[in-house]
This record gives C-alpha cells, sequence and structure tokens, in this order.
C-alpha cells in the first residue's frame, strides 16, 4: 500500500543565559559534577524559585524570529514524573498559557505550523559507568531550555533535517542559543505516523525521545518509517509509544506504550507567579532583534547582486557571516570580499562538521583584497601572505613588503622580460602559436612572473605576450 508520512516536532534548544531558570546558579557546562547546583535547581523543601527575566526575553525573541504570537500572560506549571535526573520529582513547565503561540517556518516550499514556544527547566544527567552503576550530575538541571512543537504539517526526512538546519540557524542569528549539537544544546522528539495516501484521518503515532545530531535524527526517522510500513503492510496496528533509537544498533526500543499530557497531573507552580508580558517589551524586543538568514540573503542577492549558492555559503555558519559583514564594512566590495571567503577561507576552515575560527583580521584581509584588486599584489602572493599571517599576530602589510610582493616594476622591465622568455623559449612560444593552448600561455606567463618575482602584474603579462604574439 502507498502511505503518506506524518511528522510532529518537538524541539528543545539550551537558552544563552548567565544564570539558570529560577536560580543563580551558572548556566555553564562543567566538568566537576554537581557544583552548579543550588537548593533551589535540585528540590530542596522550602527553596523558592525566582523567575529569570532574560530567559523569558530570549523565548520572546524565539518566537518573534518565528512569527508567533506573543501570551500577555504567561503560566508556570508542574509537571509531575519522577527520574533520578529530576530530584524535584517535578519539572516546571508551560502547558496552558505558554510564552509564544502560532507560528510559522517555510521549509521545503512548505508552510511549517509552529504551535507553541515554551519554556521550562532542564533535567540533570545520568552518567552510566563501564561497572554498571549510574551516576547522576545536576548540574544541567534547571537550565532554561525552550521548547518549540510543530503541528503535525512534515512529510519527509528531508522536511525534518531542513526544519532543524532552518531553526539552528535562525536560534544562533537571533543570539538566543548556541545550539552546539554535540554538548546536546539543540534535541528533538520526533513525532511519526503513516496514513493511507490522499486519507484525511491521522494514523496512531509514535514518538521517538532526545534524537541527537542530524545524521543520527535522519537515520531514526527512516528507519522507524520503514517499520511502520512493515507492520501496517502485513496487517498489524501500529501501538502509540516512546522509542528511543539506538544508534549504535540503528534500530528503536520501547520506552513506554501510551503517555498523555493528563499522565503528568500538571497543575499551576503555586510558587511563581504569572509572567506579565505587556506590549512594549515586546516592542522593545522585536527593536533588538538583529537580522535574520532570510533578511540577509535577500540583501545579498538583490543589493549585492551575489548568487543563491554564495549567499548560502556566506550564512551557514555566523562566524562566516559576521567576518563578511566587518570586511565589507572596511572594503566596500561585497562581490570581492564573498569571493574570497567562500573560495579561500572556506577551503581552509571548512571541517567535517561545521567550520573552525577565521583566524586573519578583517583588517589584513581587507589590505589583501583592495592591493589585489588594484593590481598591487598577485592574487596568488596574497594567498601566500594570508595563510603567513594565519594565526599569528604578524601583519599582512608587513609580511607583503618582506617578501617583495608589491608590484611596483615599470613597463619598460616588464617588456624586457617578455622579450628574454620568447627567446628562451622560442620553440614554446612556437607551439602556442600552432595549438593556441591556454595552458600554453600560462605557462609563458608564469615564466614570466618567475623571473620578475612577482613584482609585475598578472593580467599585464598575458595582455603583452599576447600582442606580442601577434
Ligand atoms: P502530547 O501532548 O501528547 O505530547 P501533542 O498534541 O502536543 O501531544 O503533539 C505532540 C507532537 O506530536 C506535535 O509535534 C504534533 O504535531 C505531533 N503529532 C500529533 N499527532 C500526530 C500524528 N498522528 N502523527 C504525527 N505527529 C503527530
Ligand atoms: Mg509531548
Ligand atoms: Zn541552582
Amino acid at each position: 500500500m502507498q502511505y503518506d508520512v506524518v511528522i510532529g516536532l518537538e524541539v528543545h534548544a539550551e537558552l544563552k543565559t548567565n544564570s539558570k531558570c529560577f536560580c543563580s546558579c551558572k548556566n555553564e557546562s562543567s566538568n566537576i559534577p554537581n557544583t552548579n547546583c543550588c537548593p533551589v535547581c535540585v528540590g530542596l523543601p522550602g527553596a523558592l524559585p525566582i523567575l529569570n527575566k532574560k530567559a523569558v526575553e530570549l523565548t520572546v525573541k524565539a518566537g518573534l524570529a518565528l512569527g508567533c504570537e506573543i501570551n500577555n500572560t504567561a503560566i508556570f506549571e508542574r509537571k509531575n514524573y519522577f527520574y533520578p535526573d529530576l530530584s524535584k520529582a517535578y519539572q516546571i513547565s508551560q502547558l496552558e498559557k505558554p510564552i509564544c503561540v502560532k507560528g510559522a517556518l517555510e521549509v521545503n516550499g512548505k508552510t511549517i505550523r509552529i504551535n507553541r514556544i515554551h519554556l521550562e527547566e532542564d533535567a540533570g544527567k545520568l552518567v552510566h559507568s563501564a561497572d554498571g552503576s549510574t551516576l547522576v550530575d545536576y548540574n544541567r538541571g534547571g537550565v532554561p531550555l525552550m521548547e518549540l512543537v510543530t503541528e503535525p504539517d512534515l512529510t519527509s526526512v528531508e522536511d525534518v533535517i531542513e526544519f532543524l538546519t532552518k531553526l539552528r540557524q535562525i536560534y544562533i542569528y537571533s543570539g538566543v542559543a548556541d545550539c552546539l549539537i554535540e554538548k546536546g544544546q539543540m534535541r528533538a522528539d520526533v513525532n511519526i505516523s503513516l496514513k493511507p495516501k490522499g486519507s484525511n484521518e491521522l494514523g496512531t503515532r509514535t514518538e521517538m525521545k532526545n534524537l541527537m545530531g542530524f545524521r543520527a535524527i535522519a537515520r531514526a526517522v527512516k528507519y522507524e518509517i520503514e517499520r511502520q510500513k512493515d507492520l501496517l503492510d502485513s496487517g498489524e496496528e501500529i501501538q502509540q509509544e516512546t522509542l528511543k533509537w539506538d544508534n549504535d544498533k540503528g534500530e528503536n526500543f520501547t520506552l513506554r506504550t501510551k503517555e498523555d499530557s493528563q499522565d503528568y497531573r500538571y497543575f499551576p507552580e503555586p510558587d511563581l507567579l504569572a509572567v506579565e508580558i505587556d506590549d512594549e517589551f515586546v516592542e522593545q524586543t522585536k527593536n533588538s532583534m538583529p537580522k535574520l538568514p532570510d533578511e540577509l540573503k535577500n540583501i545579498y542577492m538583490t543589493e549585492y547582486n551575489l548568487s543563491e549558492y554564495d549567499s548560502d555559503v556566506l550564512l551557514q555558519f555566523k562566524h562566516v557571516n559576521d567576518f563578511f559583514i566587518e570586511c565589507v564594512k572596511i572594503y566596500n566590495k561585497p562581490k570581492t570580499v564573498a569571493n574570497w571567503i567562500t573560495t579561500d577561507i572556506m577551503g581552509k576552515i571548512k571541517t567535517e562538521f561545521g567550520a573552525s575560527p577565521i583566524l586573519i583580521s578583517p583588517q589584513d584581509m581587507c589590505y589583501l583584497m583592495k592591493n589585489v584588486d588594484d593590481k598591487k599584489i598577485n592574487r596568488i602572493n596574497a594567498k601566500e601572505v594570508m595563510f603567513l599571517v594565519w594565526d599569528t599576530d604578524k601583519s599582512a602589510e608587513a609580511e607583503t613588503k618582506r617578501l617583495n610582493y608589491i608590484i611596483d616594476m615599470s613597463d619598460d622591465l616588464v617588456d624586457g622580460l617578455v622579450d628574454k622568455i620568447f627567446t628562451d623559449f622560442a620553440n614554446v612560444v612556437e607551439q602556442y602559436k600552432n595549438e593556441q593552448d591556454p595552458k600554453i600561455l600560462n605557462y609563458l606567463v608564469g615564466q614570466v612572473m618567475r623571473e620578475a618575482k612577482g613584482k609585475a602584474n598578472a593580467g599585464d603579462v598575458m595582455e603583452k605576450i599576447k600582442n606580442k604574439m601577434n
């Protein structure tokens, strides 16, 4: 049978605040377990939570970036459950009145509706030791966590990956979260069901909890779609259950069967007042929003005339885009700057999973780019200088001068060198006249440039050689 795939996501992201959500403990990972903890975040009797205003502001920012409505009154609730990583036996979360509702994100030409974004606290971490015992580290407990819930509008693995990629970029650009995947700062629960092709009725779904890393997520989603297909094809029913993906084995395991929000006995958190978010605060937050990738892409393509490909490369990593913007401020030639960044710099910093820092200053980079444009330095030499000063405190200008790379050879001298090469390489010149092969021409240019020790302009040399051929 043919099926439609239906997917809804719940995405958790740790907010970039200095302190935790309801106490003043540091929000930062530490190698020493149970050091960023206090009576509030581990839930000792009598300890009272105080809401971190910054966490609310960042959640509002995320909501605005995703076109959400912001509720003027938001409420915190207790979600009751026991698990060793949650010493309080309840999590402060939001159910009835979250901070943000009704947003949207465009993915693969479709609108994915966002049901809500709420603020809650993260749980601690269980650390399983080799001897079979389990330790618990509460450092992460109480870290502000934003949970975004989509409507079941995604229909494929590609949608899931594109949604998460775009969302991550938006969070990073708006400064609400770093979303470091390897640190578990962004995690997704994926709800999947199948229905007969064209049917309007949703099928029974399963939920895969706490997936991390785009590759693992893609594998898990593919696996679960196939598993459900096989079951349905053999006439069986899908059980509504929560699954745990084992990325090493490449399989799903049942964690627990059917669970509903009512199982958690949510009730209003008696120790926290309702949060009043007035329109003025929302307006101020809106005005403090930086430009987001879609808006920047539009500027790059229409005002700077960059290609879509180059724009995407510039925007893929925020630190690369920041560098681009800084360079354009100093040297207002976006095309030149984009060209250097998308080729030479990306070639240098691209890693398997991301991009390492750019270890040359925008000033040094602009010195080189401008002088190449002005035909004062050959591009090959500029590139050499770029790598020489990379990750050092040498200046591009000083290195260029030390290496004698400033083009200052007089026309007469260059003509003299061209004449010399025509004599020394007479047979090659003949060969070029017969074959007109550009490789041979480049070879001759290279010979002149070698004689000139980089102090002639390669473009000019080529022109001179061509003229002399006629
Ligand atoms: P709960 O409150 O039980 O967690 P929700 O209604 O909040 O359930 O839905 C949780 C997630 O599951 C949402 O992302 C939603 O889009 C998705 N979802 C709901 N029903 C289905 C379904 N039949 N198939 C796929 N995803 C679904
Ligand atoms: Mg849920
Ligand atoms: Zn604390």
